[in-house]
């Protein structure tokens, strides 16, 4: 179900680097796997095939902490679709592709949850050559407003995988000074802590975006995440919610479910190389920003990346 591709490539191109010095990109160009976008992007890179269930897809993300994953056809090796995180959560009540369980499955949990992933997939997703440049990764991911591209060879053979997170790292030494109020989101979307999973979902579905500050009693008192409320559905949890086996009484638990409490915050004030330090020490992808006890904004890794790519 889960396969891992790729990895030589990347060893073979760093250990050039390590015995010869920088080389010159442009003359091996002709040499497949040595471009440049190879010394930041992430191989060996772990795949589904197309007909994995939702469920098995929603442990392997969880377990291995991605959001985003190429599904490659067993067979030919191809790159068939890509599917994200925010696409199960779709799927899971949050967007259009919920229809698919209430109309094939009638919102039985069970069938829903084996749904074929490749349902939910964006087909002939975007990708990259492994002799591409970086500044074509960042071309891309600017020019289509996406996350993360895979890199295949000539053969449409998945390699690797560039995402956001890789362009940061790779620029986290250049961010130039500036303060995190200058960079984060102001006009904030919360929800009340009274709210079900299935509106939080929505509310991230229909904004485009992973997080959600949850309120109660006018206080600040954790986030709902994409990566939440998935960690919610790949464990037995969901189960206890689940008398009747419709997907619909899931849907109603409450977002305290998925709400994680005592996350880490960061000043208005503060310098966003701070906040960049923070996120990377706590290993989250968003910091909550509050000034005086109030939650006044949120500054996320795609607000990072939005500076680097210009
Ligand atoms: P994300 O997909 O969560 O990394 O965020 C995408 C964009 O939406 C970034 O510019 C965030 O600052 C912004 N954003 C994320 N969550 C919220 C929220 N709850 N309210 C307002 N903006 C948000």
């Amino acid at each position: 179900m889960v396969a891992r591709h790729g990895g030589e490539p990347r060893e073979t191109f760093r250990r050039v680097l390590r015995e010869k010095g920088p080389i010159d990109l442009k003359t091996h160009a002709s040499k497949k796997h040595e471009g440049e976008i190879m010394t930041i992007a992430k191989s060996p890179v772990v795949t589904m095939s197309p007909t994995t269930p939702v469920y098995d897809a929603i442990k392997i993300m969880v377990n291995e902490g991605f959001r985003r994953m190429p599904l490659v056809d067993p067979g030919t090796k191809k790159l068939r679709g890509t599917v994200t995180a925010s696409d199960i959560i779709n799927y899971l009540g949050g967007g259009e592709k919920f229809q698919i369980i209430q109309k094939k499955y009638a919102g039985n949990f069970f069938k829903a949850i084996n749904e074929p992933i490749k349902s939910l997939m964006t087909p002939r997703a975007l990708s990259m050559s492994t002799t591409a440049k970086i500044s074509d990764a960042i071309d891309i991911m600017r020019k289509h407003n996406v996350g993360g591209l895979p890199v295949v060879d000539e053969r449409g053979h998945v390699w690797a995988i560039v995402t956001e997170k890789d362009i940061i790292t790779l620029f986290s030494g250049k961010i130039r000074e500036a303060k995190v109020a200058n960079l984060m989101s102001r006009n904030l979307i919360t929800a009340s802590s009274e709210v079900s999973i299935r509106e939080a979902e929505k509310i991230m579905i229909k904004r485009g975006f992973r997080r959600l500050p949850i309120i109660s009693n006018s206080e600040f008192i954790g986030m709902a995440t994409v990566r939440s409320i998935l960690r919610f559905f790949g464990s037995g949890e969901v189960f206890k919610h689940l008398q009747s086996g419709t997907i619909n009484q899931v849907l109603q638990t409450s977002v305290l479910e998925v709400t994680m409490k005592n996350v880490a915050t960061i000043e208005p004030d503060a310098d966003i190389g701070k906040a960049a330090k923070t996120m990377q020490e706590k290993n989250v992808g968003s910091l909550p920003v509050v000034k005086d006890g109030k939650l006044v904004g949120i500054i996320t890794e795609r607000d990072f990346f939005k500076l680097i790519i210009g």
